[in-house]
């Protein structure tokens, strides 16, 4: 049977045909985007040597009773913790020492500023050098709000420089958010004396997107950008001291230099 588009004829042969290279393309699409991922792994993977003997903080917001944001069988808390374990994993996997805030439906103190205290103490105590905190968004004004986002303390300078790293990874490596990253006033950016990042996952009052956070493939990218971003923001800490090295090598190098390449 024919059919028309505008003025062609198109016989079963030639949409045969179409959808023939419609698959093709879709295929090289996916493969690109596989191969793509690939890459993103490896490259991170390369540079995760500068995790090894970090001390890094992974914290699930809420738990227990404090169930965040959103009600009904799956809440803020679930998700936040789902991701903030897949997250410690990565960086213990790095080479990371790995201190949870908690690893199941629990909570720290039983009121909540105890609660958050404990917290920033588990850091302290620990001379964290980076505090990771994992929550959800909520805004029941307007659903339509969605996509992640992340937060430090107004002033905080290396925790902004965190902040913007894990933010750029989750635009790249998520492409479903062109949010900012945002400056502050919070309870954890207050009290910790080590670089400290809130990530706001997503929205819960987002259907669509809630349903995303409770996707475990979702939270699989969503730590695996985070931990993307941690990695780039310490490798860029860890460059000025390459560069020292570097310097020093090219002076001895230099100085020996008549010696070693005399004819
Ligand atoms: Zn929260």
């Amino acid at each position: 049977m024919p059919v028309w588009i505008g003025v062609y004829r198109l016989g079963l042969r030639h949409l045969l045909v179409l959808a023939l290279i419609l698959m093709v393309l879709f295929g090289f699409a996916q493969t690109y985007r596989a191969l793509n991922h690939h890459l993103e792994q490896r490259t991170t993977a390369a540079l995760s040597w500068v995790l090894a003997g970090k001390v890094i903080v992974v914290d699930a917001g809420h738990g227990g009773i404090d169930t965040g944001a959103g009600s009904g069988p799956v809440a803020e808390k679930d998700v936040n913790l789902a991701v903030a374990l897949r997250l410690a994993e990565y960086l213990r996997q790095a080479g990371a020492t790995v201190h949870l805030t908690r690893d199941g439906d629990q909570r720290m103190g039983s009121r909540y500023r105890e609660d958050l205290a404990l917290r920033v103490k588990l850091a302290e105590d620990n001379q964290a050098d980076l505090f990771i905190s994992i929550h959800a968004n909520s805004y029941p004004r307007n659903p339509s709000q969605r996509g992640a986002q992340t937060f430090s303390q107004a002033g905080a300078e290396e925790a902004a420089k965190l902040s913007q790293a894990i933010m750029a990874e989750i635009v790249r490596l998520l492409g479903n958010t062109d949010r900012k990253p945002t400056q502050g006033d919070f309870y954890i950016g207050r009290n910790t004396s080590m670089p400290a990042v809130i990530v706001e996952i997503g929205f819960v009052t987002n259907s669509r997107e809630f349903k995303l956070l409770q996707d475990p493939a979702y939270q699989d990218r969503m730590a695996f950008a985070i931990f993307s971003g941690i990695v780039k923001y310490l490798a860029e800490q860890a460059t000025p001291t390459v560069r020292w090295v570097d310097e020093k090598i090219i002076e001895t190098f230099l100085r020996e230099k008549p010696k070693t390449l005399a004819p």
